[in-house]
């Protein structure tokens, strides 16, 4: 059996997988909130506990972690954790622990996702010997690449989230100028994220929204923002999320181009799935290829978005189980 885990600093996701050819099976998952915790360990015994006698004797494990990891130990980002893979081996008695950037672990289940975990936002034309990439906005904005190395996928992790902010028109410009004012410099993730788009939210309506219930200079929440636009009950509304998902789609775009992503840029984390429609719009394609001269290179790179909200878990699982073959 395989244990595997995301680990977040909100949430904690634990699952046992059966060791199968390709996919690893899930036979249990749940779901902890990590701060009721003090530690990995603890979320980890309570998970075990609950599972039928004598309990799985666990071959391998991998864990993605919203952190920096060094020498497999990371100080988790906003949570006072500290977890070490050799300790979790030991206390555990499992023979191989790995611990993984959160966005590389959910990069290990790229390969293995069905069709109906997918939507396809550009059906280009893959080339199955090439390069793939996956980019993620939730609490954060994550990027990762799918080397094709040697006939396999080699996921490796990058701090591309955190890389400046270039953008493309009038009103790009003036939201760096407003997020400069704001916060110094502006990355990525300050426009692409759930934080992001409440940031958007501030700068397209610096009187307030009734839509969504804030006063002037107050943040929405993000999902109330993207309902408000979805629902078309707010202009400027409207207009933070074409501006959310017109950075996105362009950073998707420059994401490819680095990569050379001839088999597909993915779109992971949690805020796609919930706005999906504005995606498939047309807007976020746009900006993804207008990149002259390279327009028709990124007409060609397939894009999708992953609706498994559990790929970084089958991710890790994926991880575990390549690492034990
Ligand atoms: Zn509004």
């Amino acid at each position: 059996m395989l244990l595997a885990g995301d680990v977040g600093g909100t949430k904690t996701l634990l699952g046992l997988f059966l060791d199968s050819p390709g996919r690893p099976r899930l036979v249990d998952a749940c779901a902890f909130a990590t701060r009721d915790y003090p530690g990995l360990g603890e979320v980890i015994e309570a998970f075990l506990r609950a599972q039928p006698s004598p309990g799985p004797r666990l071959a391998g494990a991998s864990f993605g972690v919203a952190g920096p990891i060094v020498n497999q130990v990371v100080r988790l980002t906003n949570v006072p954790w500290v977890v070490d893979a050799s300790e979790v081996a030991a206390r555990f008695a499992i023979p191989k622990v790995t611990l993984l950037n959160d966005l590389q672990a959910m990069a290990y289940s790229v390969p293995v996702l069905e069709p109906g975990e997918v939507a396809v936002v550009q059906e280009g034309r893959a080339v199955g010997t090439g390069n793939a990439a996956l980019i993620a906005a939730g609490t954060g904005l994550g990027e990762a690449l799918l080397h094709y190395v040697g006939g396999r996928f080699i996921p490796s992790p990058t701090e591309g989230g955190h890389a400046d902010f270039a953008p493309r028109t009038a009103d790009e410009m003036a939201l760096l100028e407003h997020l400069v004012s704001r916060f110094g410099r502006a990355d990525y993730e300050r426009v692409i994220s759930g934080p992001g788009l409440a940031n958007i939210h501030l700068f397209t309506h610096p009187a307030g929204c009734a839509a969504c219930d804030v006063g002037p200079g107050q943040a929405a929440p993000p999902s109330v923002v993207s309902a408000a636009a979805l629902g078309r009950r707010c202009p400027a509304c409207v207009r933070a999320l074409e501006i959310f998902v017109s950075v996105y789609g362009a950073e998707a775009g420059n994401l490819a181009l680095r990569s050379v992503a001839t088999s597909g840029v993915f779109v992971g984390g949690g805020i796609a799935p919930k706005i999906l429609p504005a995606l498939q719009d047309g807007r976020f394609i746009a900006a993804f290829r207008a990149k002259a001269p390279m327009e028709p290179f990124l007409s060609r790179v397939p894009v999708s978005v992953i609706l498994n909200d559990r790929a970084g878990l089958l991710g890790a699982a994926v991880h575990a189980s390549l690492r034990g073959s």
